[in-house]
């Protein structure tokens, strides 16, 4: 069971449930590169599946571990969005234009949400340690 940070009710996490999702942001990162001299991608042929073996952009994901409703979620989002961008950028240190936003319960800079996945058979056959039991 999780609690949606925006309207507090409790949720399951289940298939067919209503989906939740986490306050995440995203970022391109040299931090595991081999060769930071290489130019950015050429975004027309550039397939995201396949990383160069020199490892030279990565991506990294961090969350603040809070969890929305993915509707109270695109909410609070477009209410953000449908707010003066030049006034929004004067009062604030994120780029609403370029989707970011900050969690609503901590404030932490975040500019995409990760949907939460209920526990099936299939990931705990993976798992390695008892949490499934
Ligand atoms: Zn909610
Ligand atoms: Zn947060």
């Amino acid at each position: 069971m999780e609690m949606c940070i925006l309207c507090h009710e409790v949720q399951e996490i289940l298939p067919d449930g209503t989906a939740m999702v986490l306050a995440a942001f995203v970022q391109r990162s040299t931090v595991m590169s081999k060769n930071r001299k290489r130019p950015p991608h050429n975004p027309e042929s550039y397939d995201p599946l396949f990383m160069h073996p020199d490892l030279s952009f990565g991506t990294h994901t961090c969350s603040c571990g809070h969890i929305m409703h993915s509707h109270c979620w695109q909410r609070y989002f477009e209410t953000l969005q449908s707010q003066d961008a030049r006034w929004l950028h004067e009062q604030t240190s994120y780029d609403v234009e370029n989707g970011e936003y900050l969690c609503p319960l901590c404030k932490c800079r975040s500019n995409t949400v990760i949907p939460l996945l209920p526990l099936t058979e299939t990931t705990c056959r993976y798992s390695h340690t008892n949490l499934c039991l």
